[in-house]
């Protein structure tokens, strides 16, 4: 990998996005714990990789950063997840607001297929009980989409079925119809590991735009992709049958050309 390619600057303008910050996060599904004492602070207007093999809670930690994990019934949790300094677990938060501010892309396309494009965009203002008339609306589309990437090629066909895009379009769709809804946070799992290197790109300029306006954690399998596009990483491990834990944490640059732990190292040069 060249050097060039190496991490995204560290900007030296003002972070806007919000800090997330994960203090001794375990999670257990029944009793089967697959995570121990996660801490991790996600700095506002930055985007951090979380790397490992498969199994080791990636996901579950992603999911627990946004309260998504409280959907499967059997899933508990320790710990505290802190937005700008507010735990997100507090009894009576509450959970819409959280789910506004912290938004999340899933590694499918999951665009509503049969409402239309511009539909799609602002479907999360309902959700969120945001209030905008027509003209209003018109705006945030264009604003979204052309934040996502993706304006010029759907402007002449806003009517158009979600469902009609071609995936990476479809991805693209998504990250617009997340941003409509001013998210302080965007989690992002996976997003091009069912698209082509072409649509990969795509996103990943598009992430490296976003960085500048929202605080991004994404979880990715593609090394070379992390190196591109984030400027922290978290290495994530379960080692023989133990829950999933933080091996190491650090600048980009830091844990691919000089890692603390071997295993960081290994991991990073597709050693496992
Ligand atoms: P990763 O994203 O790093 O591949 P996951 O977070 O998906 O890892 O999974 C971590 C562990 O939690 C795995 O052992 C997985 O089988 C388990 N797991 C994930 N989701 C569930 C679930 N809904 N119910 C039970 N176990 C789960
Ligand atoms: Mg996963």
């Amino acid at each position: 990998m060249s050097t060039e390619e190496l991490a995204l600057p560290i900007d030296e303008e003002p972070f806007r996005g919000s800090e997330l910050e994960a203090v001794d996060v375990s999670a257990w599904f029944g009793d089967h714990k697959v995570l121990q004492r996660v801490s991790l602070v996600m700095t506002a207007g930055t985007v951090t990789a979380l790397i490992g093999p498969s199994g080791c809670g990636k996901s579950t930690f992603l999911r627990i950063l946004n309260r998504m994990h409280e959907l499967v019934p059997s899933a508990s949790l320790a710990g505290e997840v802190l937005l700008d300094g507010m735990d997100i677990y507090e009894p009576g938060k509450r959970i819409t607001e959280t789910r506004r501010r912290i938004g999340m892309v899933f590694q499918k396309p999951n665009p509503f297929p049969a409402m239309s494009i511009a539909d799609n965009v602002t479907a999360g203002l309902k959700l969120t009980g945001t209030k905008a008339s027509r003209a209003e609306k018109q705006d945030l589309v264009e604003e979204c989409l052309l934040k996502a990437g993706l304006w010029k090629e759907v402007r002449d066909r806003l009517k158009q079925p979600g469902g009609a895009l071609s995936g990476g379009q479809q991805q693209r769709l998504c990250i617009a119809r997340s941003l409509a809804v001013r998210p302080d946070v965007l989690l992002m799992d996976e997003p091009c590991s069912a698209l082509d290197p072409t649509s990969t790109r795509r996103i990943e300029e598009t992430i490296a735009e976003l960085r500048h306006e929202v605080t991004i954690v994404i979880v990715t399998h593609n090394m070379q992709q992390a190196a591109r596009v984030s400027q922290y990483c978290a290495f994530f491990l379960a080692e023989a049958g133990t829950p999933g834990q933080i091996v190491e944490a650090g600048p980009t640059k830091t844990m691919f050309e000089n890692p603390a732990d071997p295993r960081t190292f290994d991991y990073v040069n597709g050693r496992f």
